[in-house]
């Protein structure tokens, strides 16, 4: 209820929104539509699809992430002519594997579908009757080695070629499983290091003469895991384009060996009869996606990392004004590896379950989609857009003050 103690808060939190005032912002705070400037049509309200303010991070089901100007441009201009679209793969490709100090690589329909392609590689490797065939090899059910740890949704993206995982723990069983089947050894690099380093990994599956390939799709930042993995001696390396690197979020890179890569290439389009045929990507998003990566690689990332923590500290200099409110700053080790808040309160003090408190965010206007379990509300910064910062830091101050006893 908007009593008048509240009110007079409210109103008092307003000198903060200090450089957005005025703006749109104020506006789509009020529940005014806006088209966005430079469009001549507003289709998502013309479908009633409500966009938001992403203070959750790159999470696929939200869209993933926003692609930069540069990266539009590149996708707008391969729109307006044809090319080849095996030579575009491959001149990108080359450029790619340049950036990346690698043997070779290629743009893929994101990084599941790197998964499935380069599983496809280690499988059929160039025989036309093979890659046919796939996921249906005559004989025997063939073999993926993975870490019992290390098991996980995606996962099924390599099954799809037919394959069998086989779970090992430390290892002595990984070298004990390999066997004539044996056509992988998958790390999922999230899952880190239990009983295997990434090290022994690399070194059982080369001694044993197994390609190796690491998942490390959402595992940007920091940058330099783009090479990490390759200097390590992995035959194979995923991540999806879509998530820090902000290429098209169906895009994603396949990168390591060239025998493999060729392989990959065999397996999907342009060639009809592959199991990935149905992993198309278009020349935009190829493109694209080259520009997005080259567009990351120039960044400067310390200060990228700086803004965020700034983000940050505004939004909890906004929250922790409000009685009982506790916050901390935190970062994942791995996969949305960027300054997080969480945010807490005692709910004697300040009547709201933070479940609640986040539905109201996700239902107001604008709409802001956090994180967080019963306990709290989380809060990612990075892909958020400057002016969208001052906005979330005020709407979480209000809805916590509306809740004051
Ligand atoms: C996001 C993700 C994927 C899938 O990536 P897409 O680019 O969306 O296909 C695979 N593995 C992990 C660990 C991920 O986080």
């Amino acid at each position: 209820m908007l009593n008048r103690r509240t009110m007079l808060k409210m109103l008092a939190t307003l000198p903060f929104m200090g450089g957005v005032a005025g703006s749109n912002a104020i506006r789509k705070v009020s529940g005014e539509k806006l088209a966005r400037p430079g469009y001549n049509r507003d289709f998502f309200t013309e479908l009633g699809v409500k966009p938001f303010i992403n203070a959750w991070g790159t999470i696929t089901a939200k869209s993933g992430s926003l692609m930069h100007p540069e990266v539009i441009e590149a996708y707008n201009y391969a729109s307006q002519q044809f090319v080849d679209l095996n030579e575009l793969q491959d001149k990108v490709g080359e450029r790619i594997a340049e950036m990346l100090n690698c043997e070779a690589a290629m743009v893929t329909a994101g990084a599941a579908s790197a998964m499935t392609l380069g599983a496809a590689a280690c499988i059929t490797g160039k025989d036309q009757e093979k890659i046919r065939a796939l996921p249906n090899l005559p004989g025997q059910q063939l073999e993926v080695i993975i870490q019992d740890t290390h098991r996980f949704g995606y996962d099924h993206a390599v099954r799809n070629t037919g394959v069998k995982m086989v779970e090992v723990n430390g290892p002595r069983e990984m070298e004990e499983a390999i066997n004539e089947k044996t056509v992988m050894m998958l790390f999922f690099n999230a899952a880190g290091e239990h009983s295997v380093s990434r090290e022994q990994f690399v070194e059982i599956g080369q001694r044993n003469n197994v390609p190796t390939f690491i998942d490390a799709a959402a595992d940007v930042p920091p940058v330099e895991n783009l090479f990490k993995y390759i200097e390590m001696g992995f035959d194979l390396v995923t991540f999806s384009g879509g998530k820090a690197i902000r290429g098209p979020q169906s895009a994603g890179l396949l990168f390591g060996r060239k025998d493999l890569l060729e392989a990959a290439r065999l397996n999907t389009v342009p060639h009809s009869n592959t199991i990935g045929r149905g992993m198309k990507v278009n020349k935009e998003e190829i493109l694209a996606m080259m520009v997005a990566l080259e567009k990351y690689l120039e960044r400067d990332h310390e200060k990228d990392w700086e803004e965020w923590e700034n983000r940050v500290a505004l939004i909890d200099e906004a929250v922790s004004s409000v009685e009982s409110v506790e916050t901390d700053h935190y970062v994942f080790p791995v996969a949305n590896h960027v300054p997080h808040l969480s945010i807490k309160w005692d709910q004697e003090i300040i009547n709201i379950t933070p479940p609640k408190l986040r539905e109201n965010l996700e239902n107001g206007y604008p709409s802001i989609v956090t994180f967080g379990g019963d306990e709290s509300v989380e809060v990612s910064v990075f892909m958020m857009q400057q002016e969208e910062v001052g906005i979330v830091a005020k709407r979480l101050k209000e809805e916590l003050e509306m809740a004051l006893m």
